[in-house]
This record gives structure tokens, sequence and C-alpha cells, in this order.
């Protein structure tokens, strides 16, 4: 469906828990998070009718994110409910990786079409100081097992920060002899994200200048939202830099959210949207609740003000709860 600016809205991230093996240190802290109790998180039923009401209004692509979508047991079960809502093309994954290896078969054959690995760095205590675990094997094992499936689409994303300015050329490299795409994310002012440590776009330019030389502009992959890409001579794959603060994309948005507990965001900076939950408890027929959502999309406001002071209706979460 089109918002009120005419933006054709098509993809919804779906974040299925706010729990987490990791503690990156811009998206969650070390210890006293106040988990959302088990009752308030959609099942797996409430979320496929969502993403049925979704997909009348438009929607075409669904991510499943979190928290951890994988430390939810049976994840293939909900991407194999995604996969049969008439209209849905594609259900991705964003994670980070750890617990992979074992669960992607089962996911695959259950329909999944791509998956985002978040790494930041390859050195291993570096790692373990970013995440607050001793995981980067695992999460390697993930990247691995991810390359090795055939027809899965591959991307690693990677947020450039003052902790891994040193990593961003060896994570460029991955893209060098394998056919991926490696994208450089700035820190967006959310939640822990707000203490700044980000790099921009130009300082992780200097850095992949200078390891790689000229960069040559090239066509983004499917699916890739509002990035720049591009690659250097003698790579397989590509570099995408996404710049949400430098350069604001507003105008391009096509996405919604749902939280793990059934709001629908309708802007990762501001609180707007609509609390779901409340239609699907109360057993509304899928008129209403389409009808509620397509209110809430509508109304989608026009941008973020990341570069400018806190506003009241910012959003308050950290990014696991959200989603991001
Ligand atoms: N746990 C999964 C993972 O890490 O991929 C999925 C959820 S995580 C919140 C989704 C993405 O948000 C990750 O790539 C993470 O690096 C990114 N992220 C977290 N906080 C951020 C921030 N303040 N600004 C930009 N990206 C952020
Ligand atoms: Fe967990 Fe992902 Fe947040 Fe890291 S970025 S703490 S892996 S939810």
């Amino acid at each position: 469906m089109r918002d009120r600016l005419g933006r054709n809205i098509d993809y919804l991230r779906i974040s299925v828990t706010d729990r987490c093996n990791l503690r990156c240190v811009y998206c969650m802290p070390e210890e006293g998070v106040a988990w959302m109790p088990h009752r308030d998180i959609l099942t797996y039923e409430q979320v496929t009718q969502v993403v049925e009401a979704a997909a009348l209004l438009g929607v075409r692509h669904v991510r499943l994110t979190g928290g951890e979508p994988l430390v939810r047991p049976q994840l293939e079960h909900l991407v194999e409910q995604l996969k049969g809502v008439e209209g849905i093309e594609t259900v991705t994954l964003t994670t980070n990786g750890v617990l992979l290896a074992q669960q992607l078969p089962k996911l695959r054959q259950a329909g999944l079409d791509g998956v985002n690995i978040s790494l930041d760095t390859l050195d291993p205590q570096q790692f373990a100081a970013i995440t607050r675990r001793d995981m980067l094997s695992q999460a390697l094992e993930g990247l691995e097992a991810a390359r090795n499936t055939p027809g899965l689409t591959v991307k690693v994303n990677c947020v450039p920060t003052q902790y891994n300015r040193d990593q961003i050329a060896p994570l460029a490299g991955l893209a060098q002899h394998q056919d991926l795409s490696v994208r450089f994310i700035e820190m967006m002012p959310i939640g822990l994200g707000r203490e700044g440590n980000g790099l921009t776009h130009a300082q992780v330019m200097e850095q992949l200048e200078q390891a790689y030389g000229r960069p040559i502009p090239c066509e983004a992959p499917r699916g890739a939202g509002p990035s720049e890409y591009l690659t250097f001579s003698g790579f397989v794959g590509r570099i995408g830099l996404i710049s949400a603060v430098s350069h604001q994309f507003c105008h391009l948005c096509n996405r919604v959210r749902l939280t793990a507990s059934g709001f629908l965001k309708t802007c990762l900076q501001y609180d707007t949207g609509i609390s779901i939950k409340p239609y699907l408890e109360k057993g509304c027929p899928g008129e209403v609740l389409y009808k509620a959502m397509e209110q809430a999309i509508y109304e989608k406001p026009v941008s973020h003000h990341f570069s400018t002071v806190a506003q009241a209706g910012d959003e308050a979460s950290n990014m696991n709860q959200i989603g991001g």
C-alpha cells in the first residue's frame, strides 16, 4: 500500500523475541535487562495472522529479527507458515550467526530465502569485547554454513565503530573471493547507539580505499533497500554502505516493523504505530485488523531526525527490543 506520502510499503521486519545470546555494546546493556514476559510475546499463529493482513495491504517481503531470532524455539515453523501466506514473496532472517549452522538446514527446508549475518569483526578478542561473549568461531561457522547453502542470499552486516575500525578492510575482504555482500551500516542514535561511537560513511570509505583502491559503483543485489553499492578491482562480491544518518533516505522508506509484543511500528525513531495484540486477542475479524493496520501505515512519519536533538515521542527502547 501507499502511505500518505506515496511511499510503497512492501517490507515488514518482525522481531520474534527481545532475548539474545550476545550483548553487543551498542545494542544491549551487559546486565539488568528486563525481558518481556513470555505471555506478552506474539505466538507464531498471531504473527502469521498479522502477516496475512499485511500481505493484503501489499507487503511482499518479510524479515525475521530480534533480539536473536534463533534463540526462539522452532523458528522454522514460523518460516514455513509465512512462506505459505498468499502474496509473500520472500522470508529472510537477520541473525548474529551463532546458532545458524545447526538450524540452517531446517530453516532452508522451510523455505528461508536469505540471511543477513551481523559480524563486526574477524578478531576473536575484539568479537568478545564488542559482543561480551567469546563466540566468534560459532558465528563464523554460521557464515560458512550460509555460504554453502545453494540458492540462499547471504549478506554480512557490520556496524563500524571506534571498536572495530581496523576490521573494516578485513571484513570487506570477505567479498573479495566470495559472491556475497558486505554492508557497513552507520550506527543510529537509538538506545545505546546514542553513545555515539559510530564511524561515518566517509571514514569507512577512507579505510576501504586505502586497502583496495578506487571503488567501482555497482548494481545493488535483489531486495537491497536504500544503500549504495560498490566493488573493487578483483572482487567477486559487493560492498554496501547504508548511511541512514549522513544520507537520509526516508523518502525511499518501504518498511514497517512488528515488535515481539505486537506493536506495529511505523518508523524506527519514533514510538508511533499501533498495538496489534488486543485485536488478535479479541479475535477481531481479519477486516478489522486490516483497517487498523492500514490507518497506522498510512500515517507513517515523514522522516527520522537522527541528526538533531531528542524530542518527545522518540523511541526509548534498545535495538534488541525493536529489531534493528
Ligand atoms: N541479533 C540479530 C543480529 O544481531 O543480527 C538481530 C537483531 S539486531 C538488533 C539487528 C541489527 O541491528 C544488527 O545488525 C545490529 O548490528 C544492528 N544494530 C543494533 N543496534 C544498532 C544501532 N544503534 N545502530 C545501527 N545498527 C544497530
Ligand atoms: Fe543481540 Fe543482535 Fe543486539 Fe547483538 S545486535 S546484542 S546480537 S540483538
